[in-house]
């Protein structure tokens, strides 16, 4: 594993960083300690201004922030402008509600009498995160705005094809705190980058300034780092892979949601843990939506993610496209059928949007997240043949229901077993809506006052 920008258009390798050796990890770890003491001690209005200068530095440098995300791991500069607004969204969210949302809370106890109960927010510490490339600033800043709220500080080991974007979150919150009248020292140890090699998680982990983990990214790495937590006694919060469930019911507008299945499935080329993977479509509606899929799927237009008319990125690296290609074929293997549903340049690590169906419970396929533009199709027999091939997952992160009946869709919502569901309308990302799965795809929450919650002791204090 090699910290480096390689183009996955060009297939150039652009730049190479050398890993953290053990002394520089110590010493980041006792930076970020140091920066942590003073900074949890400022007024909450003080820290949600730094928040608010990083929201203006992106702002002001929309385009150049988002040439880093295309550069190294190829989403259109489109998608890549749109990253950096969520971006600022997450920040001022927590600028405007930073301080309601620790206010303390007065409990009606009556232990004692008439005993005076608070429930107050406290910082921890430095909180270690790890995140994942397909949304190398998003993942990011969705975990630092609410702990920079909260008065802790991070320290990132981001992925290894994202050290550009790594670096420029590290340099976005040191010279927002900077702008901010923050000390240096402290402006320095709010996130900590570190090019970390696997071997030396542990090494952050056991460190008695880290008090808790979140990650970001697959259920591997996911159970590794959540078991080096528990040894350690540390907090983990873990958002992991999903396969979400796009369930269009006999009511629903379908070529309305086939449209949504296209964007829902292949934007970001199809590498969102959120995207619709799991087209399942009740008989009646079913041919029109494959009709309607197939033809909006081919008018997709693959290449130069810097060009405007492109709307198909090329995944992440040749690795990941690799990776796609084995998954396609052993589930053809094992019976499903495929069709490549548009062309894609030769050059770069282009995946053409794909669609399998003939997908039968057995194939290893049914149970599994793929990472790129290809669409599982099933025909359910009625609603609730949909709901129990929605939940037939091991995953639980997000899904849809389409239907023109809101209220039932509603209904239905409330069948399936995931953190998040979206009624027409592929899952949705928000600045100002909480995120978070259940079973194989990780436990916790990010966003509003379920993420900054995660990590502050909620400290009861009781006048006897
Ligand atoms: P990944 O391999 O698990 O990588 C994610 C992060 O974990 C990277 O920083 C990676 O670093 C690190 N990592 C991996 N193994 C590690 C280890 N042994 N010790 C320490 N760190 C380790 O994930 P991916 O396959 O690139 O990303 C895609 C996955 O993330 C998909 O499953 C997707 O659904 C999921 N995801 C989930 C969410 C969510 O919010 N639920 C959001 C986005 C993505 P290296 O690069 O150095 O290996």
């Amino acid at each position: 594993m090699t910290y480096a920008t390689i183009n996955p258009y060009t297939g150039e390798t652009v730049a190479t960083f050398p890993n953290a050796t053990a002394d520089e990890v110590d010493a980041a770890l006792d930076n970020a300690h140091r920066a942590f003491l003073a900074w949890r001690d400022l007024p909450i209005a003080q820290r949600v201004a730094v928040l608010e200068q990083a929201a203006r530095i992106l702002e002001a440098n929309r385009g150049d922030y988002a040439a880093t995300i295309t550069l190294e791991m190829g989403k259109t500069a489109a998608e890549a402008a749109g990253e950096i607004d969520i971006c600022v969204s997450m920040l001022r969210y927590y600028v405007e509600h930073g301080e309601e949302l620790l206010a303390p809370r007065f409990l009606p106890a009556k232990g004692y009498g008439d005993t005076d109960v608070q429930l107050v927010n406290d910082p921890m510490g430095v909180i270690f995160a790890v995140e994942p490339w397909n949304f190398p600033y998003y993942q990011v800043v969705r975990i630092t705005a609410p702990q920079l709220t909260a008065g802790n500080v991070i320290v990132l080991k981001h992925a290894s094809n994202v050290p550009q974007c790594a670096a420029r979150m590290e340099e976005l919150f040191r010279l927002a705190a900077e702008n901010a009248g923050i000390d240096g020292d402290v402006a320095g140890g709010l996130l900590t980058n570190l090019y970390l090699p696997h071997d030396q998680t542990e090494r952050v982990i056991a460190s008695p300034y880290v008090r808790g983990v979140a990650l970001t990214g697959s259920e591997k790495a996911g159970a590794l780092v959540a078991s080096l937590a528990a040894k350690h006694l540390k907090k983990s919060t873990l958002e992991l892979g999903g396969a979400d469930a796009f369930i269009v019911l006999s009511d629903a507008d379908v070529d309305k949601a086939a449209d949504w299945a296209v964007q829902g499935r292949n934007w970001n080329a199809g590498q969102v843990c959120v995207s619709s993977k799991r087209l399942i479509v009740v008989d009646e509606a079913y041919d029109r939506f494959l009709a309607r899929y197939r033809e909006g799927a081919a008018k997709l237009v693959a290449g130069d993610p810097n060009d405007p008319k492109t709307t198909l990125a090329p995944l992440s690296s040749e690795g990941a496209k690799r990776t796609l290609q084995r998954q396609v074929d052993e589930a053809v293997a094992q019976g499903a059928k495929v069709e490549y549903l548009a062309d894609v340049p030769e050059t770069g690590a282009f995946f053409p949007p794909a669609l399998l169906t003939d997908v039968s419970e057995s194939n290893d396929a049914f149970h599994t997240e793929f990472f790129g533009p290809v669409a599982q199709l099933y025909r359910a027999k009625d609603e609730d043949d949909a709901v129990r091939i929605a939940n037939d997952s091991p995953f639980g992160l997000g899904g849809s229901v389409f239907s023109r009946d809101i209220r039932h869709a509603q209904q239905v919502a409330r069948r399936l077993d995931t953190g998040m569901v979206a009624v027409n309308h592929p899952t949705i990302v928000a600045a100002d809506i909480p995120f978070g799965g259940v079973k194989n795809s990780g436990y916790g929450h990010e966003l509003i006052d379920l993420g900054l919650k995660e990590f502050v002791n909620q400290k009861v204090i009781a006048v006897g």
